[in-house]
Order: C-alpha cells, then structure tokens, then sequence
C-alpha cells in the first residue's frame, strides 16, 4: 500500500537515508524503531511530502507520490509538539483541519466534530484553549485533528514521548483502537522498544540510515538476527 523504494537523502555530508526499500500494508499499524539521529523522522517526512529524498520513490496507494503538494497527499501527521492553535478553542483547533480541506455542510461537520471528540474522549473540554489542557489531552486534540480529515494513512511521530509513563500507555492503546476502528495505515516513530512491541503489527528496526530487521513483535523479540537488534530490541540484555 505504501512503497518506499530505494530512498536516498543526504544533509550536506550525512547520508541520512542509505537506499532505504519498504513495503507497508494496508490497515497496518508498523513502527519506525531504532536510537536517536538514525533518520526515522526523515523518511516519515517524506511520505509526508515535508522533505524531498534525493533520490528514489514514494508510493502510496498505487500512486508515485515524490514530488506531490504535501496538501494534496491525504496524509496527516501528529508530532511529538502538538503544535495546536494557542488562541483557538479546542473545538476549533479540531475543525481546522476539515475547514481547509473541503466545504462540507455545517450539518457534517458537527456531526464529526461530535464523533472525533468521542472517540479521543475530550467532552466537556470543547470550549478550553490548548494552554487550559494536560499534554496528553493536547496530544488527543491534535490526534482528533487528524482523524476528521479521514487521511488514507496517518504518521506519529513520538507523539508520546512527552508524556508520563502511565498516561502513555493509555493513549498507546487508545490510539491502536482508533487506528484499528478506522482502518487507517499508520506510521509510528519511536526509539521505545516496550512501545513498538505493544503497537505495532510489524517493526522496522533502523541503525543508522538503513533497515537492520523486520518483522512481527514477536519475532523480532525471540529471533533478532543481528547484535544490534538483540541489544534493541532487549533480548539479550
Ligand atoms: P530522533 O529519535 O532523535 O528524533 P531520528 O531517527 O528521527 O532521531 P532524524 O531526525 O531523521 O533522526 O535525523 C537523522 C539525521 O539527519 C541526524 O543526523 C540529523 O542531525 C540530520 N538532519 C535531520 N534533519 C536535518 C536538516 N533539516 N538539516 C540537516 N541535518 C538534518
Ligand atoms: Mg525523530
């Protein structure tokens, strides 16, 4: 459903990105695991059309994507600063994302609005400003946000890592919920092994610039095939 094929990308001297190939099924749910500075960011970005590869393809849905308007892509995007509107009422930060994509009679809109807010539990905080909310109900604005549009396929990136422990692994669950119900493809980026092994459906193990392993959670915790893997993923240490 989405290919990355052969993808190069190079800042100045670092090649960030080593000829990466990928394939991602639909209605999956796959994280981007591996330490800090590996370039997981970097290739979500350009399926999100905010970095040009300097060589190689995006495909999603059968469609050469690469050089596409990141507006015109159906993707959305959450990040680890939920960047809302300060001076935008939570229900208006939420309708943003509608308002700039299509016209759609008022009727509908609420009527999303109303289901979004369901689904991330945010009733009764409609009306509260971004600076009036926990960050874990700021990551689930940003997340209904992104659900309205109903995007083909959905990118995180560590979306959870400013948050307490304990609430993340509510929304980690949350979040795989939603994902499921909808159908979505989604794109994880994490550096947390615990996290990639309770959400994804496959992990893609990164070292610098390149793919070190696939697989299932599973199988990348009982038969990690290289060091490195063993060492990330926990199973030797
Ligand atoms: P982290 O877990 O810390 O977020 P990451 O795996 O997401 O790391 P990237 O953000 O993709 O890593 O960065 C990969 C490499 O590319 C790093 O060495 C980084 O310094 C470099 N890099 C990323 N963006 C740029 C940029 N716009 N200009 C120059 N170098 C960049
Ligand atoms: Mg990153």
């Amino acid at each position: 459903y989405i290919q990355f094929e052969k993808i190069n990308k190079r800042f100045g001297a670092n090649h960030v990105l080593r000829d990466i190939s990928l394939t991602i099924e639909k209605g999956q749910l796959v994280t981007l695991l591996g330490p800090s500075g590996c370039g997981k960011s970097t290739l979500l970005r350009t399926l999100a059309g905010l970095e040009a590869p300097d060589s190689g393809r995006v495909i999603l849905d059968g469609e050469d994507i690469t050089g596409k308007d990141p507006r015109r892509r159906n993707v959305g995007m959450i990040f680890q600063q939920y960047s809302l509107f300060p001076n935008m009422t939570v229900r208006e930060n939420i309708a943003f994302g509608l308002k700039m994509q299509k016209k759609l009679p008022a009727e509908e809109i609420n009527e999303r609005i109303a289901r979004v807010i369901d689904m991330v539990e945010l009733h009764g905080k409609e009306k509260s400003l971004p600076a009036q909310l926990s960050g874990g109900q700021q990551q689930r604005v940003a997340l209904a946000r992104s659900i309205i549009t109903e995007p083909k396929v959905l990118l995180f990136d560590e979306p959870l890592s400013a948050i307490d422990a304990k609430l993340r692994k509510a929304l980690q669950l949350r979040i795989k919920e939603i994902q499921r119900s909808l159908g979505i493809t989604a794109i994880f980026v994490t550096h947390d092994q615990d996290e990639a092994m309770l959400m994804s459906d496959v992990i893609h193990l990164f070292s610098t610039g390149k793919i070190e392993q696939s697989g299932r959670p599973i199988d990348m915790y009982t038969a990690p095939r290289t060091r490195f893997a063993a060492g990330f993923i926990g199973h030797y240490n």
